[in-house]
């Protein structure tokens, strides 16, 4: 059995030293992610902020605070989930991510996606959507669950952008709610396929982000 703690705590280590894009000459702290290596939420969202960026980890600002409340609805808290960037660094100035950038950092996310094995894949955002929703409009299409064999992708609105348009608030709220359905569809597939298992849980074993200030309530895997 492989110790999927300690090979995600590699990952972490491989991004804190990356250089394989230049947001790498630009950022304070890269930010490869944080939560449960158990999770059955795995939340990626598009890149670090300000906050992120001085931190060491993701949704730490207002946003953040807002993604608590969103995950309170459902009797969560981050550490019971796992969030994650499509960037693991900052673009300067809060710019898009580009191309490049989001090609460069692809292993990493599609390598902690495999050592999670979540239910559901929850983005945030128009890059993290992208990936699994080429083309499609956030507008058309958040809170709209696509299944394959192990897992469902739902799109969200990006906290940011709901604090931005507070009349997106209730939306963001009921498509929230809908995600432990969407599990139990999800259980259900994978039960009628037969591939319905997950790795066995494993306890923490891996170190915490290696940042100068990081939240005491919150576990790393
Ligand atoms: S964004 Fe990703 S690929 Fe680019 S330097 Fe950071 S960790 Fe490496």
């Amino acid at each position: 059995m492989i110790d999927r703690a300690a090979e995600m705590t590699a990952i972490a280590d491989q991004v804190l030293i990356c250089q394989k894009c230049d947001l790498s000459k630009t950022r304070t702290k890269a930010v490869p992610g944080y939560g449960d290596i158990n999770a059955e939420i795995l939340f990626i969202g598009e890149g670090p902020g300000f906050h992120e960026d001085k931190q060491g980890l993701p949704f730490v600002g207002r946003s953040g605070e807002y993604l608590d409340k969103l995950l309170a609805l459902l009797g969560l808290n981050r550490s019971q989930v796992f969030i994650t960037n499509v960037v693991k660094c900052r673009p300067p100035e809060n710019r898009d991510p580009m191309p490049d950038e989001i090609l460069a950092c692809k292993p990493y996310l599609e390598k902690q996606q495999s050592l999670i094995d979540p239910l559901i894949i929850v983005t945030l955002g128009r890059f993290s959507m992208a990936r699994y929703f080429p083309g499609d409009k956030i507008t058309q299409i958040h809170g709209k669950p696509k299944f394959d064999d192990r897992v469902a992708y739902y799109p969200l609105f990006h906290p940011a952008a709901v604090l931005r348009n507070p009349s997106l608030q209730e939306t963001m709220a009921q498509d929230f709610k809908r995600i432990p359905q969407v599990i139990e569809e999800v259980r259900k597939r994978r039960e009628a396929a037969g591939n319905g298992g997950r790795a066995p849980k494993q306890s923490a074993t891996g170190e915490p982000p290696k940042t100068d200030d990081k939240p005491t309530q919150l576990s790393m895997f």
